[in-house]
């Protein structure tokens, strides 16, 4: 039996097309995929400039963010 991963925001199940995984935290959270996907996310992604990579961060950290 393969264990339900949660989203580490809001709690509630991940569809496992539509996940992230938290840079920062390493929670998993939902972040849509597709454009078709009508869903709530809950974190967001940026390309860090020092590293040029994409990063993933969830809410809870960006909240705990200075802002930029
Ligand atoms: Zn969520
Ligand atoms: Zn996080």
């Amino acid at each position: 039996m393969v264990e339900e991963k949660r989203c580490c925001v809001c709690g509630e199940p991940l569809d496992p097309d539509n996940i992230s995984q938290c840079n920062l935290c390493g929670g998993y959270f939902h972040m849509a995929w597709s454009v078709d996907v009508q869903m709530h996310e809950c974190g967001r992604y940026w390309l860090n400039e020092q590293t040029c990579s994409l990063w993933f961060i969830c809410t809870n950290c960006e909240h705990r963010l200075p802002s930029q």
